[in-house]
This record gives C-alpha cells, structure tokens and sequence, in this order.
C-alpha cells in the first residue's frame, strides 16, 4: 500500500509553515509508525505537501519484508529524489544490511538525508529538525486528540506493541525491529477512546504477536479508569470490549498465536463488540515443517483449538496465513496440510509459495522445494480454499449481518461485516434501499439480508 500525502499550518507570525511530503510503504505496522510521524509533525507546526515539488523535503517509509517490497521502496525513494531532492527514509528497509554488511539504501541511494529503522519517530523528527527547521511557535493545539490517521474516518489500527521475541526461521523481522516491547495498557486505553470519540467504529489490533502483549514487562498492571488492569492480552482485550460497547463500535484482533489463553477471549465476542474475528498467523500445520519453520505455538494442538473455538462460539470467522513449499517440505506434509485445511474449515486464507528473504535462517536448510512445485502447491491449497470459502459464504444466503459502510458506489455501497477485515478480506455489496428515504452512509452500520455469495464477497440489501 502506497499513501502520499502533504499537510499545512501557518504560524502567527505570518511566515509559511515548512512542508513535508509523505511516502508510506508497507504494512499495517508501518502505516502505524507514519500515523505517528505525521502526528509529531502537525504537533511541531509542519505542513504536509500534496506533491513532490511543493515539498521543502520528503519522508518515505519503507518495507523490507520481501525482495519486490524492498524494489518497491527503492523505487519511492528514487522517484522521492529525483522529484525533490531532500529525502529522509525510515522503516523496515533502513534496518537492512545487503550480503556485505552495508545499509541497502545508502548504497543505491547515497544522496538521501538519513536513514533510520522502523518505529523511529523521534529520531525521524531529529533528523527533520536537523534539515528543515521546525516552525518558530508549534500549533500545538491544532492536533487532533486521535493523532492523525492515514486510513478513512471510520476505522483505526491500534499498535499494541513493537518487535517480537520469536525467531521464526524464515522471518527477519527481529532483526529489523528487536524484541517485543509493549505499549503501556493505559496509553493504549487513552488512545482507543480518542479514537472513538473521534468517530473510530472499528478498531483493529495489530502487533508481531498480539497474544504475547505484556510478557516482555511481565504483564504489570497499569490503570484505566481508576482501576488496575494488566499489561496482558485477555485484559486488553476485555478493556477494549467494554470502551467499545459504549462507541457502540468493533474491535478486531490481528495476529493472534493459539496459546491456550486465548480460549478466555471468545466468551468475550458473545456480544458483539470483540468481533467473533481471529487473525491467526498459522503458516503451515505439519509438525516438522513448523519445527523447521521454528513457529511460536507449534506445540499446541491447533486443529482441536480451533475446533473448540467453533463450539464456544459458531460464528467465529478465523483468518490465516500458508507457506507452501517451505524448505524440506515433502508431499506428505504438504498433504498433511491440505487434510488439515480440509478439518479446519478456515475462512479467510492467504497461501504465499515460499520466497527466501535474505538474511532469513531459512535459507540454509537443506532440500529447498523446486520453485516450479512452491508455486503448484500453492494454486493447489488456492483451490481448495475457494471451494471452503464459497461453501461457507454460501451458508449465510438469507441470513441477517451487520454491515459496516466503507464507501458509497451507483448502485448502494461496499462494507464489510464481522467477517471482512479491511484491505484484505472480502466485502459486502449493500443495495440501495428501495425506500429513498433510507439513505446509506459511509462509517454506518446497517443490518443486511444477504441474497447472494460468491467465493469471496456478498451481496444484500438493507434492511
Ligand atoms: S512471530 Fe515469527 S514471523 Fe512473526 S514477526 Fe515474530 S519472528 Fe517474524
């Protein structure tokens, strides 16, 4: 994903605010990290720029999780200063070391500014004072209490944490971010409520490992509301359950590792607010392979989780994650993997064939799997996943859903329900109601009859 955006503040003096260009490349994480930047930025009086030439200097954030993530931030950060010329980067991608131990960016692009890592705010807002002075009299009050938010009104990401103390073989994210680091549970509290006071109605959890939170501060307690909660996954979950009833809004969980205490968060989604949504990055179900792949959680039993999950609560939408043609994996265990997807009936799933990423531990395992066949076991676990996932849409032909709106079409509108995470799972397509007094409106919930299911997305019409 890919946001340019330019912002302005005049200061009482009369002389015109400095003004910043924005490029912001990557994932939920990263849109965070620039959410944060840009927010400093307004705090201190800076402008944002609309384009390229109208900016006194450029930030780009980049991703470097895969090789075409990282040509893709190089290219921004070419593009950045061919059309500017004043380029300062950060991100995942300015952690990175190429084979000889040299930084990847300065190497391509030696004229940038600085170069700083992911989850850098205030050495970003120390190197912009370094080379565009801040404003003479920050507006500090013209910062909105929610900070300022990349994605549409209706729906925020809340970063629970920084980095992971996981080492999963094929992932060079700890290295890029370092070890877990939790926010304290009540900045995140403070946070969640700005962002529903602002109008947020649904709020998505994001982290490397959101059912690691608090293990890094052993879980102490801090206080909302004058009373004590703890720095753990369960309690978050339930603070933000209860502060989201009273938005009448959503909360859903991202990136979540089957330990067992994440059986005492479904009772939680009975009412709605904690969405009967689980994110849960399981990459492959063969024991070996997840040894290999040194998975978190690799010794729980997943497929009875997961199915005890669905006997708590049948709505539960489960949303996961494959590799297939991980390095040594063999027909077997790629078979073992269809037989468990077959079981396990997950929802949403996203299969990558493998992709070694440099700097990766997993690249020196012996018996890599052949590209050609990485990419046949792909389209297989595809196949099979569009008949799970129509079957299941095809379940909820005639069934009631709320829908939240996410933008206005011709013909009625597009939002999601319980079951759509933004950007990457499916949507419903809402009709315009027959009465033209009834009107659809983006960031609105409207219950939706559901009349038609593909493999993907829904189609319903307003109740
Ligand atoms: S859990 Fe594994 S894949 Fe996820 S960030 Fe940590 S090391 Fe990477």
């Amino acid at each position: 994903m890919q946001s340019k955006q330019i912002t302005r503040i005049t200061p009482a003096d009369g002389t015109p605010a400095p003004k910043v260009g924005f490029v912001s490349l990557g994932c939920p994480k990263a849109l965070v990290d620039s959410e944060q930047i840009l927010t400093q930025l307004r705090a201190e009086g800076y402008e944002t720029a609309k384009s390229y030439d109208g900016a006194d200097l450029v930030i780009v954030n980049t991703c470097g999780f895969i090789d075409a993530a990282v040509q893709e931030s190089l290219d921004a950060i070419g593009e950045a200063l061919a059309e500017n010329g004043k380029v300062i980067v950060t991100g995942c991608l300015g952690a990175k070391k190429d084979k000889d131990g040299d930084d990847i960016i300065q190497k391509v692009h030696p004229k940038v500014l600085a170069v700083t890592g992911p989850h850098a705010v205030g050495e970003v807002m120390a190197q912009v004072h370094t080379h565009l002075p801040k404003p003479h009299e920050p507006f500090i009050d013209l910062l909105p209490p929610q900070g300022i938010k990349l994605t549409p009104k209706h729906y925020a990401y809340l970063k629970i944490s920084e980095g992971c103390n996981h080492r999963c073989s094929f992932c060079i994210i700890p290295s890029m971010r370092g070890d877990l680091v939790s926010r304290p549970i009540a900045e995140l509290m403070l946070e969640a409520e700005n962002l529903f006071k602002a109008g947020v109605k649904e709020l998505l959890v994001i982290s490397q490992d959101t059912s690691a939170y608090g293990v890094d501060v052993k879980f102490r307690s801090g206080f909302w509301n004058g009373r004590p909660v703890k720095t753990h996954m369960t309690q978050l979950t339930q603070a933000l359950g209860e502060l989201a009833k009273q938005y009448g809004a959503w909360v859903r969980l991202h990136y979540v590792y089957p330990y067992p205490h994440v059986d005492e968060i479904i009772p939680m989604m009975g009412d709605g607010h904690i969405l009967p949504y689980l994110d849960v990055p399981l990459q492959h179900a063969h024991p070996d392979v997840l040894k290999r792949m040194k998975r978190p959680a690799s010794g729980e039993k997943n497929l009875e989780r997961i199915l005890k999950w669905r006997e708590m609560n049948p709505d539960l939408v489960i949303r996961s994650t494959f590799i297939a043609g991980f390095p040594g994996e063999t027909e077997a265990e790629f078979e073992y993997l269809l037989d468990f997807l077959k079981e396990a009936q997950i929802d949403r799933l996203g299969c990558f064939a493998y992709s070694p990423v440099e700097g990766a531990t997993a690249n020196e395992l012996p018996n890599p799997v052949p590209d050609e066949v990485r990419e046949e076991r792909r389209g297989r676990v595809m196949l099979l996943q569009e008949e799970i996932s129509r079957n299941r849409l095809k379940a909820k032909v005639g069934k009631t859903v709320k829908v939240l709106i996410d933008e206005l079409t011709p013909s009625g509108a597009v939002g999601r329900s319980a079951a759509d995470a933004p950007e990457i799972d499916g949507v419903v397509h809402v009709k315009r109601p027959f009465d033209p007094k009834k009107k659809l409106a983006v960031g609105q919930f409207y219950d939706v009859e559901i009349t038609t299911a593909d493999a993907h997305d829904l189609w319903g019409e307003a109740q």
